[in-house]
C-alpha cells in the first residue's frame, strides 16, 4: 500500500532528522573514473540544490572503490566542475574514508552468518543467479568464513578467484537480491588508501552502509538503482543502522550527445576528439571551453525539473536557449567578419580615421561603452553581398544603400572584378546625412597603418548527426563536426584572455580559447545567435 510507504518515509525520515540534528543531508557520489558530464550537473543541481533549499547540508563523496579505473586528475578535475557550477561542498569525503569501519562491519555480517566467502568464479556466479541455485560456499561454517576473509585481505588469493557475499534470498523475484557481493579483490594501488588494501567493496555493500554513516538523510540516485534499493535497506537494517531515504529521479540526456564517461573516455582514447575538453564533448569541462556559462546550464537543470519518469532526451536547443537568453545581458559585443570582402568607402579621405561609441550591451547604457575605428577601408561579410538584389535580401548590392551598424549609410556604387572575375572590392559612397531607415551590417574597419586584427575562428556543429544516440554512436560522428576560418575583428578583442565571452554581432556568441597566443586569438563558437542548422 503506497500509503504505508509514505508513513513508512516519514518515521524514516523524522528519525533520520533526530540524528542529524534536524537537518537534511545530501551527497553527490561521482566515481572519480572519468570528467564530469553535463548529466551530473542534474545530479548536482537536486543534491546541493535540495539541500540548499533547506538549509541543509551537502558532500561531496567521491566514490572510490575501484582503484584500477580512479586517479587524482579524476578528482581534482571532479572538484574543479563542481565549484565552476556554483556548488559549495560542506566537506568532500571518500568512500575510502570508512575502508576501516566497512571491514569491520563486513566481520559482524560474517559473525551473524549472514555473509559468507564464495569461490564461485563470476560466470558460474551468473548462472547460479539465473537458476536460483545456491553457491557451495553458503553454508561454511563462520569461523572458516572469518579466516578465509581474513586470508583475502592478507592477500592469500588471486583477483576474480574468490569474493565475499551477502547471504540475500537466491529465490528471490528481484536478481539483485540473490547473494550480493560485499568484496572482491583487486591488486591495485589506490589513490588514497596505497596499497593498504586488496580487498575492496562493491557499490552494494558500500553505497548504502557510506549514506548511513555518513547520516545522509535524502540519499538521491538516477532511476537504474531502483531495483537495487532493497539490497540498500536490507543491508542497512539486518545491521540494524540508520537507514537514509532513497529518491531515485530520470537520467539527464540531451540529443546529439552522449553522456557516458565510458563513451567519452573511448571518444578521447580513439582521437575522436582532441581531448577531455574539446567543445563538441559533453564533458562540463568541454562546455566550459566552449564559452557556456554555469548559469545556462542550472536554467536547463531547472527547467527539467525532477520527473520521476525517464524522460525521453531534451533537444539540445533546450539547452542553446538557455545559454541565449543568459549570455544576451553578458556578452560584449564585438564586430567580427568571418569571410571578408574589402569595401572602400570613395569619399571617406585616407588618413581621416575616426572613433565610434558603441554599447557594450545594447539597451544597457549601465554596462557601459568601447570604441572601434572607422576609415576608408572596411571590410563586411561576403554573405552581406551580392550582384543581384532581391526583396527579402537584407545586404548590399550595386545601386543599393545598407547601414553600417553604429555608423552611416553606404551607398554601392561600382564592383571591381580580379582577372579570373572574382570580386576584389566593392566601392561605395557614405551618406552621413541620410538616416533613412536600411537594413544593417557589421563591418571592421582597416586603417593605413594598421590592419584588423586576424583571429582564428573554431565553428562547431554537433558531433553526432543522429538526434537520439545509440549503440552505433561511431557511425554517427559527423565528419564536418569542426571548421576552422580566420577572421577580421574590431579592436574589442584586443588583449582577451582564456573564457572571455563576446556576442559577434549578427553571427553568435564566442568565447576565446586557451590555444590563443599574443600573436593569435583563438574564438570558439558557442551558440549561433539564432536557431537553425549550425549552432
Ligand atoms: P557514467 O555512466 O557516465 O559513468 P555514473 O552514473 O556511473 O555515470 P557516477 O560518477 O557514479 O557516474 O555519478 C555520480 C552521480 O551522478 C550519481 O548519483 C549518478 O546517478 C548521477 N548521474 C550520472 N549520470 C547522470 C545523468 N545522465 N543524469 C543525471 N544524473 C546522473
Ligand atoms: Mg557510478
Ligand atoms: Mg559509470
Amino acid at each position: 500500500d503506497p500509503k504505508d510507504n509514505i508513513q513508512n518515509t516519514k518515521e524514516l525520515l523524522e528519525n533520520h532528522l533526530k540524528a542529524t540534528g534536524g537537518k537534511v543531508v545530501t551527497r553527490f557520489p561521482p566515481e572519480p573514473n572519468g570528467y564530469l558530464h553535463i548529466g551530473h550537473a542534474k545530479a548536482m543541481f537536486l543534491d546541493f540544490g535540495y539541500a540548499k533549499k533547506n538549509g541543509g547540508t551537502c558532500y561531496l563523496r567521491f566514490d572510490d572503490t575501484n582503484p584500477e579505473k580512479e586517479n587524482q586528475e579524476y578528482i581534482d578535475s571532479i572538484k574543479d566542475s563542481v565549484r565552476w557550477l556554483g556548488h559549495e561542498p560542506t566537506k568532500i569525503t571518500y568512500s575510502s574514508d570508512y575502508f576501516d569501519q566497512l571491514y569491520d562491519l563486513a566481520l559482524e555480517l560474517i559473525r551473524r552468518g549472514l555473509a559468507y566467502v564464495c569461490f564461485q568464479p563470476p560466470a558460474e556466479i551468473k548462472s547460479c543467479r539465473e537458476k536460483m541455485i545456491d553457491s557451495p560456499w553458503r553454508n561454511t561454517p563462520v569461523e572458516e568464513n572469518l579466516k578465509l576473509f581474513e586470508d583475502m585481505r592478507k592477500g592469500k588469493f588471486k583477483e576474480g578467484e574468490v569474493t565475499l557475499r551477502m547471504k540475500g534470498d537466491m529465490k528471490h523475484a528481484n536478481p539483485c537480491m540473490r547473494d550480493m557481493i560485499a568484496y572482491r579483490i583487486k591488486y591495485h594501488h589506490h589513490p588514497m588508501t596505497g596499497d593498504k588494501w586488496c580487498i575492496y567493496p562493491s557499490y552494494d555493500y558500500s553505497h548504502c552502509l557510506v549514506d548511513s554513516i555518513e547520516n545522509i538523510t535524502h540519499s538521491l540516485c538516477t532511476l537504474e538503482f531502483e531495483v537495487r534499493r532493497l539490497t540498500y535497506n536490507w543491508l542497512v537494517d539486518v545491521l540494524g543502522l540508520y537507514r537514509p531515504v532513497v529518491w531515485e529521479f530520470a537520467r539527464l540526456n540531451l540529443t546529439h550527445i552522449l553522456l557516458s564517461k565510458r563513451k567519452i573516455i573511448t571518444m578521447v582514447q580513439t582521437g575522436i576528439v582532441d581531448g577531455w575538453d574539446d567543445p563538441r564533448l559533453s564533458t562540463l569541462n568541454a562546455f566550459r571551453r566552449k564559452g557556456y556559462t554555469p548559469e545556462s546550464i542550472q536554467m536547463l537543470c531547472e527547467t527539467v525539473g525532477v520527473t520521476k519518469a525517464n524522460s525521453t532526451s531534451i533537444p539540445y536547443e533546450l539547452l542553446e536557449h538557455c545559454l541565449r537568453t543568459d549570455l544576451n545581458e553578458k556578452a560584449t559585443r564585438a564586430m567580427v567578419v568571418l569571410d571578408p570582402i574589402k569595401v572602400i568607402i570613395t569619399n571617406y579621405a585616407e588618413g581621416a580615421d575616426e572613433e565610434i561609441t558603441v554599447p557594450n550591451i545594447p539597451g544597457h547604457p549601465e554596462k557601459g561603452t568601447h570604441k572601434v575605428d572607422l576609415s576608408r577601408v572596411i571590410y563586411i561579410e561576403r554573405s552581406d553581398f551580392r550582384m543581384e538584389d532581391s526583396k527579402d535580401y537584407y545586404g548590399l548590392a550595386p545601386k543599393k544603400s545598407v547601414l553600417l551598424k553604429y555608423a552611416y549609410n553606404v551607398h554601392c556604387d561600382e564592383v571591381i572584378f580580379d582577372k579570373a572575375g572574382q570580386i576584389q572590392e566593392i566601392h561605395v559612397t557614405m551618406d552621413r546625412a541620410n538616416t533613412a531607415k536600411c537594413k544593417t551590417i557589421h563591418w571592421v574597419s582597416s586603417k593605413a597603418d594598421k590592419k584588423p586584427q586576424m583571429i582564428e575562428v573554431r565553428l562547431y556543429e554537433h558531433l553526432f548527426t543522429d538526434e537520439e544516440v545509440g549503440d552505433n554512436w561511431v557511425e554517427s560522428v559527423n565528419p564536418n563536426s569542426k571548421k576552422v576560418v580566420y577572421a577580421f575583428a574590431d579592436k574589442t578583442l584586443e588583449g582577451s584572455k582564456e573564457y572571455d565571452r563576446f556576442q559577434f554581432e549578427r553571427t553568435g556568441y564566442f568565447c576565446c580559447d586557451k590555444d590563443s597566443t599574443a600573436s593569435k586569438l583563438v574564438f570558439n563558437r558557442t551558440v549561433s545567435l539564432k536557431e537553425n542548422k549550425e549552432r
